[in-house]
């Protein structure tokens, strides 16, 4: 049966769910106070992960929780004065990392992940999109033999526990494969699945271009004037109030401003991330993680992209030049790096939740109303797959992978 629905948020997994809503014969009406792709969908380092076969776990081990805590890499850091009030979600995240449960959690998380690079491949064409993505995977590179042969051992546990390809890499066939590279690595890994995307807003652009090429609608609105009404939602966008049987929340890192004055206190809190381009005499050919260090070097259509790890501070926080500082270190030590090329690094918020993965379904409390978010480190990856699951449950069809871990009642609410 056809229904009206609003979704709310226009970032890669708003749109994949209009997209996927539509082409159920759904109405759709798509909403964002900005143009489509341009937060947090804009920011990533453009990998569609096909190798994420398991989300990121709080670190368990003392040398590695010492290094976090000194702020000795750029792969994590924090606002000190932010931790008293992140604690309890941080313990239950903690407490969710433990191997066991992580290991029952990625379980539920690579049934996703496997569908990734699939769920975008036919958008890619019929957006065409092609120019913006190449298919040949990335590295991870390490500066150190001990820590090469751990991350080899995972690539090899990650290839029999869930099939995702690589090819390991001694120093000198890394710097064959990328003669960018002015630094002699240890080694290094070359996943072959996963895609890469050099412009990834306007691969969002290009999606919600599709979309209301299908017909969609696409309206500037705020998603804070939603309201109950009847038995239906309303909000005023900028061309006048909108009234819908369905509204679905898609706000990634805002999602917790619109549900919790709904009474919805979810387990979420960000980790941020910045980003920043700079002008290279010679570019990479694919994307490059600097492993040991979690700095992603990402050939962008705009330059050199350097992306960095995790920041825990509150969403809205004035930025800290520190981590993007030590992440360019990183990067020098690595090529040769010119200019950047904007006055000012990106800052952005990856939308988490505390058990790693993503808030997807009917909201146990509202009729018509719909949660699809809490991405984290993937969203841009899993956008369509994720899309594809919340249509499947707006329609009450059996989902095409499990839903159960990712219903949004699993915290209780
Ligand atoms: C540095 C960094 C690197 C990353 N690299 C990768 C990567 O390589 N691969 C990957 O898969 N993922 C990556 N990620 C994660 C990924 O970017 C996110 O998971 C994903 O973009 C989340 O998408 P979203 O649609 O949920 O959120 P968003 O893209 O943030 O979309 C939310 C939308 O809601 C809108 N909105 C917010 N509030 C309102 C309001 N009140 N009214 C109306 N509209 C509103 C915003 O304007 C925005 O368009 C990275 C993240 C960071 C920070």
């Amino acid at each position: 049966m056809t229904r009206s629905v609003i979704v709310l948020g226009a970032g890669m997994v708003g749109v994949s769910t209009a997209l996927h809503l539509q082409a159920r014969g759904h109405e759709v009406l798509l909403v964002d106070r900005k143009a489509p792709g341009r937060e947090t969908s804009y920011g990533n380092a453009g990998l569609i992960q096909r190798e994420a076969v398991e989300p990121y776990p709080l670190p368990h081990e003392p040398a590695e929780l010492v290094q976090h805590a000194l702020r000795l890499s750029p792969a994590v850091s924090y606002h000190l004065c932010a931790l008293p009030g992140l604690m309890p979600r941080l313990a239950a995240y903690w407490w969710a990392s433990m191997p066991s449960r992580h290991a029952r959690i990625a379980k539920d998380w690579a049934t996703l992940i496997a569908h990734s690079t699939s769920e975008h491949a036919d958008w890619i064409e019929q957006a065409g999109a092609q120019d913006l993505v190449r298919k040949k995977g990335f590295h991870f590179a390490w500066r150190h033999a001990a820590s090469f042969r751990e991350g080899l051992a995972k690539a090899q546990r990650y290839h029999d526990q869930y099939g995702v390809q690589f090819s390991a890499l001694d120093g000198e066939a890394l710097c064959a494969a990328e003669p960018a590279l002015t630094q002699r690595f240890a080694g290094g890994v070359h996943w072959t699945d996963p895609w890469a995307v050099n412009d990834p807003g306007e691969l969002v652009a290009r999606y919600a271009a599709l979309f209301t090429a299908r017909g969609g609608r696409l309206m500037r609105g705020d998603a804070s004037s939603l309201k109950q009404a009847g038995k239906g939602w309303s909000l005023i966008t900028e061309e006048g109030p909108q009234q819908t049987s369905d509204a679905v929340v898609a706000l990634g890192p805002w999602a917790e401003d619109l549900i919790l004055p709904l009474g919805y206190r979810l387990p979420l809190f960000v980790k941020r991330g910045y980003h920043r381009h700079y002008q290279v005499p010679r570019q990479l050919s694919m994307p490059l993680l600097c492993a040991d260090d979690g700095v992603m070097l990402a050939p962008m259509r705009a330059g050199l992209r350097i992306t960095t790890g995790a920041e825990l501070a509150p969403r809205d926080a004035p930025p800290s030049p520190v981590q993007l500082a030590m992440a360019e270190k990183v990067a020098r030590r690595a090529l040769s790096l010119g200019e950047p090329v904007e006055a000012q690094p990106w800052l952005g918020a990856r939308p988490c939740t505390v058990d790693m993965k993503p808030v997807i379904g009917a909201a146990p409390r509202h009729p018509g109303l719909w949660f699809n978010f809490g991405h984290a480190h993937q969203g841009f990856t899993l956008g369509p797959a994720t899309g594809r699951l919340f249509a499947d449950l707006f329609d009450g069809k059996t989902p095409y992978v499990d839903a159960t871990p990712f219903l949004p009642d699993r915290f209780g609410s």
